[in-house]
């Protein structure tokens, strides 16, 4: 263990130069072509190498090279800069390398407990077994939406998972334009077929209607369809919006749906008082998903699924083989009943580590200085006559796109279109771009909280200097 224990210095010392380094640096770069070809290229090693040596190998070929989502002028998708807590945890749960399927060690009881700590957080009810931590939202999308479709099943008499899809009729699911696409994916995947999935009227803002949702609803009864799914988001990925959540559950009720919330980004957004109006009614979700390694800056991997009937969902996923047996876990049985995965990682360590270094107070702070810096973002946009905002500052997520005046539309598009790059490229600020009411539109997600007003300077002037090169050659 010596050679563990000076390698282990030397690689602590190593990240608390990269990370204390970060700031000062671009926030990306494109890799030197050269190491690209190095890592592509590895020959797999005969020999092995000391400990000593690897950290070394890490701080010249890997480190230099990061996606940018550490810097504080990274505004790109949803990918945050990672706790410090939750890094150093990340090492003591990988030394301890436990299953977390179930079983009497410290890992299981931390995940009940972590589970219960998000639930909290969020204000959504938790009886014991109510969830669990899954790679991401992705995953955590499919075990909510195939506890539904098993729910849906059974209250039409078949059992799904002995009977299979073929003794269903098909199962109608209701979502907007603005849902992600990993609701799509889930669909797909659990045989639900993305056809049977429809796409709800929005308002101007991208909110789902509920009115047109209830209408769609009861034309499909009236047809003789099997509607059992309404996808509501707690944060959009385009705009940070946050549909009337508390309208779509009466909904829900009245029509009998399961109700899930993609609360993958936004859903932490409830700890801020000044947006935690806009979740009402979350709590009465049916599923709801989260991503911690989002907000909360838990080190990927860690997303959430929640629910409200632990039953329903232990019941859609049980196998217990017999050499899997436990008549130790106090009537809970294994995680690895509750989802798909069977050997699970020790995620939950990183999520205690993140949320205890900081508190709920701590979270709460970091939350509501980044919509903030979102809304004081619009202002900034707003002050500039070439650039626009495109959807109201809901959450995090500041939507906007240069526009001066007397561009026609076409070259607008165009302009938008090839931004983000061009932004990327000249490395001081990093913003993405999507496509909002058929129109290209840059998008800046604010997830870190070290975030300043003179970041969101740098990013205005990146847009602004970016557009007008790209401009310059379409208007001559
Ligand atoms: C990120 C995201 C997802 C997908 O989550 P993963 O963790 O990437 O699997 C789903 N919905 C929304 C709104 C997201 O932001």
């Amino acid at each position: 263990m010596n050679d563990f224990r000076a390698a282990g210095h030397a690689a602590v010392d190593q990240l608390a130069d990269y990370l204390g380094g970060l700031a000062d640096g671009p926030v990306w770069q494109a890799m030197d072509p050269a190491a690209r070809e190095r890592l592509l290229g590895l020959a797999l090693p005969e020999q092995g190498k000391g400990l000593t040596e690897l950290v070394r190998e890490i701080g010249s070929d890997v480190l230099p090279y990061p996606m940018g989502n550490g810097h504080p002028r990274f505004f790109g998708w949803v990918n945050a800069a990672p706790a410090p807590a939750g890094v150093l945890a990340t090492l003591a749960a990988a030394a301890m390398n436990p299953s977390s399927a179930g079983g009497d060690h410290a890992d299981v009881h931390l995940e009940r407990t972590v589970v219960r700590w998000i639930a909290e957080l969020v204000g959504f009810p938790h009886p014991p077994g109510a969830g669990l931590l899954t790679s991401g939202a992705s995953m955590a999308t499919i075990v909510a939406l195939g506890t539904a479709r098993n729910r849906a099943a059974r209250l039409l008499g078949v059992d799904v998972r002995e009977e299979g899809l073929s003794a269903l009729p098909p199962l109608i699911g209701y979502v907007s334009a603005e849902t992600h696409s990993c609701v799509r994916k889930a669909a797909e995947l659990l045989g639900l077929g993305s056809r049977n999935l429809r796409a709800v009227r929005t308002d101007a803002a991208g909110h789902l209607d509920p009115a047109a949702l209830r209408e769609q609803v009861r034309a499909d009864r009236a047809a003789g369809l099997h509607p059992f799914l309404a996808v509501a988001s707690a944060g959009t990925v385009n705009t940070g919006a946050v549909d009337d959540l508390a309208a779509i559950a009466d909904v829900c009720a009245e029509e009998r749906l399961w109700l899930h919330v993609d609360g993958a980004y936004g859903a932490f957004g409830v700890l801020d008082p000044a947006v935690a109006h806009r979740y009402r009614g979350l709590d009465r979700a049916d599923s709801l998903a989260l991503d911690p390694h989002k907000w909360l800056r838990v080190p990927v991997d860690c997303g959430c699924v929640l629910v409200r009937d632990p039953v329903e969902l232990r019941g859609a996923f049980s196998l217990v083989p017999s050499y899997l047996r436990d008549e130790n876990a106090g009537g809970l049985g294994w995680f690895s009943e509750y989802g798909i995965e069977q050997t699970r990682p020790f995620r939950s360590l990183k999520v205690w580590a993140t949320l205890a270094a900081s508190g709920r107070e701590g979270i709460a702070r970091d939350v509501a200085h980044c919509t903030a810096m979102a809304r004081r973002l619009g202002e900034l946009v707003n002050a500039e006559p070439d650039l626009e905002l495109v959807a109201p500052v809901e959450t995090s997520i500041t939507a906007f796109r240069y526009a001066p005046a007397g561009v026609p539309a076409e070259v607008l598009d165009q302009v938008n279109r090839a931004l983000p790059v061009a932004v990327q490229e000249r490395g001081r600020a990093f913003v993405t771009g999507t496509v909002l009411g058929g129109h290209e539109a840059l998008r800046a997600c604010l997830i870190n909280p070290a975030v300043t007003e003179k970041d969101l300077a740098v990013l205005v002037e990146e847009v602004r200097a970016s557009g007008a090169d790209l401009l310059a050659p379409l208007n001559a």
